[in-house]
C-alpha cells in the first residue's frame, strides 16, 4: 500500500524507469548575496546546497558526462539535469539559454530542474522556460521554506510570499512543474505553524514539494545561534511527528520529492542524529505505518485561507 506519492513513483509513471538526479552548477549568485538584497545569504545557507555539484560552465555535455560518472554503475538511462546550486534564473537571459538549451540537448537527459527564488523569474525567464518546456519537461524548484512573515525575516529570505503566490500561478500558467521547498524546525516555530506551512503550500497550486530538516551547518549565520543557545534543534520524534502531520495535510496527488534533507556531514553541527539517512528513513516509514499516516487524509481545499495568507 502506498501512503503517498514518492517521487520514485512518479518518476516511473512518466518516464517508465527509474531516472536519476545529476546535479548541475550553473555558476550563479543570489540576490541575498551579490548586494542587491543582502550579502550574507539565507541565515542557514552554506552556500547554496549544492556542495556536490559538478560545474558547468562553457562545456555543458562534459558537465553531465562527469556528473554521469557520479551514479555510473546503478544501470542508469534517463538523467535530469538539476541546476542546484543557488538562484538558477538569476543570470542573464541569454547565459540561461545557452545553458539550458543546452542541457536538454544531450540525448539522455529527459528533463531540467531548476532551483530559485519566487522573486527571481521574470518574465523574459517565463518566457524561456515556456520555450524549453515545449521540448522537455522543465520542473522549478521554489524555496519557500516558510509561509510566516517573522520567520522568513529572521532567516532572510528577502521576500514577501505574495511573490511566492505570483511565481507558483505565473509557471504553472505555462505548464511548468512546480516544487517547493520547505524546511521543518525553523527557530521560533510551533508545529502547528510547520503544518499551516505545508496546508498553504498543498492549497498553492504547487505540484511538488520536498520537506527539509532544519539542520545547522558549521560557519553560517545560524551556527552562531545556534551555539548561543537562541534555539533547539528537532528531535527525530518530533520531526517525524511534525512530517506526518504535513504529509496529511497537502493533497494526494502532490509528489513528494524528500521526506528529510541533510546537509554535508563533515558541516553538520545538529541534530546529530540526521546524519545517519538511512536511520532517519526507516524511522519515518515505520512510523507512518505504526500511525497509519496516509497522505492527503486530511486535505480540504480552502480557497479563503490560501488567498488569506498571501495578503
Ligand atoms: S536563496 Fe538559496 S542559495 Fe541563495 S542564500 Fe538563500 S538558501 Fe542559499
Amino acid at each position: 500500500m502506498s501512503r503517498y506519492r514518492s517521487i520514485n513513483s512518479y518518476l516511473r509513471e512518466q518516464f517508465g524507469e527509474k531516472v536519476y538526479k545529476l546535479s548541475l552548477d550553473g555558476g550563479f549568485t543570489c540576490p541575498t548575496r551579490d548586494g542587491t538584497k543582502g550579502t550574507r545569504g539565507c541565515i542557514f545557507c552554506s552556500g547554496g546546497s549544492g556542495e556536490f555539484s559538478i560545474p558547468v560552465e562553457n562545456d555543458v555535455y562534459q558537465a553531465i558526462e562527469t556528473a554521469k560518472s557520479l551514479v555510473a554503475g546503478k544501470g542508469a538511462k534517463k538523467y535530469i539535469a538539476y541546476f542546484q546550486s543557488y538562484t538558477g534564473t538569476y543570470a542573464p537571459v541569454e547565459r540561461l539559454r545557452y545553458l539550458y538549451t543546452e542541457t536538454i540537448r544531450h540525448p539522455e537527459i529527459v528533463a531540467l530542474s531548476i532551483a530559485t527564488r519566487p522573486d527571481c523569474i521574470s518574465d523574459e525567464v517565463l518566457s524561456l522556460l515556456s520555450e524549453l518546456n515545449k521540448i522537455k519537461p522543465v520542473w522549478v524548484e521554489l524555496g519557500l521554506q516558510t509561509i510566516h512573515p517573522q520567520t522568513a525575516e529572521y532567516i532572510r529570505r528577502g521576500y514577501p510570499l505574495s511573490d511566492y503566490d505570483k511565481a507558483v500561478q505565473d509557471l504553472s500558467e505555462i505548464g511548468i512543474n512546480v516544487i517547493v521547498h520547505m524546511i521543518i524546525g525553523l527557530p521560533g516555530e510551533t508545529p502547528e505553524m510547520m503544518v499551516e506551512t505545508a496546508r498553504y503550500i498543498g492549497q498553492s497550486g504547487a505540484d511538488g514539494i520536498k520537506f527539509q530538516l532544519l539542520h545547522v551547518l558549521k560557519n553560517t549565520d545560524l551556527a552562531d545561534d545556534y551555539l548561543s543557545g537562541l534555539f533547539h534543534t528537532l528531535s527525530l520524534d518530533n520531526y517525524i511527528s511534525v512530517l506526518e502531520q504535513c504529509i496529511e495535510q497537502i493533497p494526494p496527488s502532490m509528489v513528494i520529492h524528500r521526506l528529510t534533507g541533510d546537509g554535508a556531514k563533515r558541516d553538520l553541527l545538529a541534530p546529530l542524529w540526521s546524519a545517519d539517512k538511512k536511520h532517519v528513513l526507516n524511522a519515518i516509514q515505520c512510523s507512518f505505518v505504526r500511525d497509519n499516516i496516509i497522505q492527503g487524509s486530511k486535505y480540504s481545499y480552502n480557497r479563503f485561507s490560501a488567498i488569506f495568507h498571501s495578503i
